[in-house]
């Protein structure tokens, strides 16, 4: 048998992908996953579909995560990098924040030779994605397939209630819509979790679409190469239980996701030519960006003792559930900065007060590379994270806004003292970028390592339609081939290029 489309990775974009090619009953897909399924709500464990409690300084952990480790900067020890091992994938295990890249963005990529990724061409698809259960307009959709809402101001904790107010005290404006295009400031975080319930694109899209005759799931399938003959894409070779089997398939679409997707194009002879020609791996196209071009949010947790009478949130990581966005000083990006307050009990006795400040556009790339020639050993990562003095810069101001912020009135009765970074480190810049360079981490937004763009860009793995250069009938479609982290957290970008990509795929046949 041969199928028409095989889809190889559930995850965010996967999931979309495979749902959209299968809404035409002629066109059989086959979607292979290398983790669990889980077809019925009432049998979806709790990790997957409660939705509290995932923040980036706990370790996701368990049967659902890839549990992969990376090297965060020149002078940290690894750090753990969680990814999605399920259907849904990352989107199942992540802290669904529902937030759309800027149309600045989008703007970027335009200007790097992907025409057909402007925001006015992606608006309708961004529509598509969501139903937001908030607001309605010219800029959200109200019937896709992803829920979308936002805590109310009431219902923030003592703490986020204080930072909201700190915020607009020193000047950033109020902001109740973070998906409007020119919206900046502080405000309430969309998110995918209506009722504390995870909207992973397993519950979203493939919930709608598994009962298709013309879609088969195939979760527990470990991809481990794509075949050729020449350079067409023919099939995969998939691990299914102790044995292997080859599957052919007329079109080939990887989503396994910005770590696992260079890693497999590696093994089936697409890449560097000297990390093939060192794995001793037949060349199928010598493809130099595979696996450069590791993007990411550096962050780090700025931490304060709170004041014993402090009211503590129940939830062992309190959700993300405002956040401030704001443009760095004299920045050449809009909104280049995040900050997201919560408590973390993980700290002390007594637990802390956590004002996460991130860079959401980073210049720092980092690079991911092949250790073995074994599917189930995990790439080398190396962030690299905070490896341009802008990003350090940028970063060393946040933290100094965020001491303003925890200095503010609002937080008058709740902070006793400051905890990290510490008052003689935080007022000399060797040292702070010292403590940055120790304490950064990854906000889990691996983006760019296989990045669309034009055949004039060596650099360039996918053009804009997805089609891997090089080869014939085999696309990407995932957050490997963004050409760089947007402004927003990655999961709407991802599930956007699973639309996308689809979309093209289906005007192309
Ligand atoms: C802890 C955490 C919190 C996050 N929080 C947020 C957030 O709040 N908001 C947000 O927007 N983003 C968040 N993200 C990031 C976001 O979820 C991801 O960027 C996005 O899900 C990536 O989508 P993808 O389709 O590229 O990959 P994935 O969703 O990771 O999908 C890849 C899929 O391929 C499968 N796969 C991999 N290898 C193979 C193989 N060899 N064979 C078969 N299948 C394979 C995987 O199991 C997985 O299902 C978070 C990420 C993490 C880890």
């Amino acid at each position: 048998m041969k199928y028409d489309k095989i889809v190889i990775g559930a995850g965010s974009a996967g999931a979309v992908v495979a749902s959209r090619l299968s809404e035409d009953p002629d066109c059989s897909v086959l979607l292979l996953e290398a983790g669990p399924d889980y077809p019925n709500f009432e049998e979806l464990p709790s990790d997957l579909k409660h939705g509290w409690g995932t923040g980036p300084d706990i370790v996701v952990g368990g049967m659902h995560d890839w549990q992969f480790t990376g090297i965060a900067s020149t002078l940290s020890n690894d750090m753990p990098v969680p990814r999605g091992k399920v259907t849904g994938g990352t989107s199942a295990i992540n802290g669904q924040v529902f937030l759309r890249p800027l149309p600045e963005d989008f703007e970027r990529w335009v200007e790097w030779g992907n025409d057909r990724w402007s925001f006015e061409e992606c608006l309708p698809f961004l529509r598509k994605i969501e139903t937001d259960l908030d607001y309605d307009g010219d800029f959200h959709g109200q019937d896709g397939p992803i829920l979308v809402k936002r805590h109310s101001l009431e219902s923030l904790t003592d703490d986020q209630l204080a930072f909201y107010e700190a915020c607009q005290f020193l000047g950033y404006p109020k902001n109740l819509d973070h998906n409007l295009p020119d919206a900046t400031g502080v405000g309430p975080y969309p998110l995918n979790n209506p009722d504390g319930i995870r909207f992973s694109t397993a519950l979203g899209y493939l919930s709608q679409s598994r009962h298709r005759l013309n879609l088969t799931i195939k979760p527990n399938c470990i991809t481990r190469k794509i075949l050729f003959d020449g350079n067409t894409a023919t099939g995969v070779e998939v691990i299914s239980g102790e044995e292997i089997f080859q599957v052919d398939g007329k079109e080939i679409i990887l989503s396994a996701g910005a770590i696992a997707t260079p890693q497999i194009l590696m093994l089936s002879g697409i890449g560097p030519k000297e990390s093939l020609t060192e794995f001793d791996i037949d060349m199928v196209t010598a493809l130099p960006g595979v696996g450069q071009n590791l993007r990411d949010h550096p962050t780090v947790h700025t931490t304060w003792q709170p004041h014993s009478t402090f009211n503590k949130p129940e939830q062992k990581i309190g959700p993300q559930k405002v956040a401030l966005r704001y443009t760095s000083q004299d920045s050449k990006y809009q909104n280049d900065m995040i900050m997201i307050m919560r408590f973390s009990h993980e700290i002390g006795d007594t637990g802390a007060l956590m004002i996460s400040v991130g860079v959401y556009l980073a210049d720092s790339a980092g690079e991911l590379s092949l250790q073995s020639k074994d599917i189930n050993t995990q790439p080398l990562l190396n962030y690299d994270l905070l490896n341009q003095e802008y990003d350090r810069k940028r970063l060393r101001d946040g933290i100094r806004i965020a001491d303003e912020i925890a200095k503010a009135p609002s937080f008058e009765n709740m902070v006793v003292s400051r905890i990290s970074p510490n008052e003689k480190v935080l007022q000399n810049n060797d040292l702070l970028d010292k403590w940055m360079l120790e304490n950064v981490l990854t906000m889990h937004h691996i983006s760019g390592t296989c990045k669309m763009g034009p055949s004039s860009d060596t650099m360039a793995v996918v053009n804009q339609y997805g089609s891997v250069y090089g080869t014939e009938h085999l696309r990407l479609a995932d957050a490997s081939i963004l050409p760089d982290c947007p402004r927003a957290n990655t999961n709407v970008a991802a599930m956007l290029i699973g639309e996308r990509i689809s979309d093209f795929i289906k005007a192309s046949d």
